[in-house]
């Protein structure tokens, strides 16, 4: 199935509800009604001001939102990706495609949802 974009509305729902840090388990997704959205975040190290840039997905319908915001004072998670060297990583985020489906398996095999503490 091919990936999409999220409508403005289905946006709009994603906002509401229990922030993901407090609960970044698997929620409805405002798409197809399914328990299949998941989310990934990252601290981009070369931005000016401190940057959280957010990927929301749905594993079954593949609808996606990337978005950046400022990163909330006090708030740290752990990332999965630390591990890749500054190439690797600009490799996998060539495609976001690609790097939605990488997160997707990384979701399947545990690795994700991240752990966040305020
Ligand atoms: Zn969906």
């Amino acid at each position: 199935m091919a990936w999409n974009s999220f409508s403005g509305d289905e946006v709009a729902a994603l906002t509401q509800g229990e922030s993901f840090f407090a609960d970044p388990r698997e929620r409805r997704c405002p798409a197809c009604g399914r328990l299949s959205l998941r989310a990934y975040v990252n601290a981009p190290e070369n931005a000016r001001r401190p940057t959280l840039v957010s990927y929301v997905w749905c594993s079954a319908c593949r609808k996606f939102v990337g978005t950046r915001a400022r990163h909330p004072d006090g708030l740290v998670f752990s990332d999965p990706l630390a591990v890749l060297t500054a190439g690797e990583r600009r490799e996998l985020e060539r495609s976001l495609v690609g790097f939605l489906a990488h997160l997707d398996e990384l979701w399947d095999a545990g690795v994700l949802p991240q752990s966040f503490a305020a």
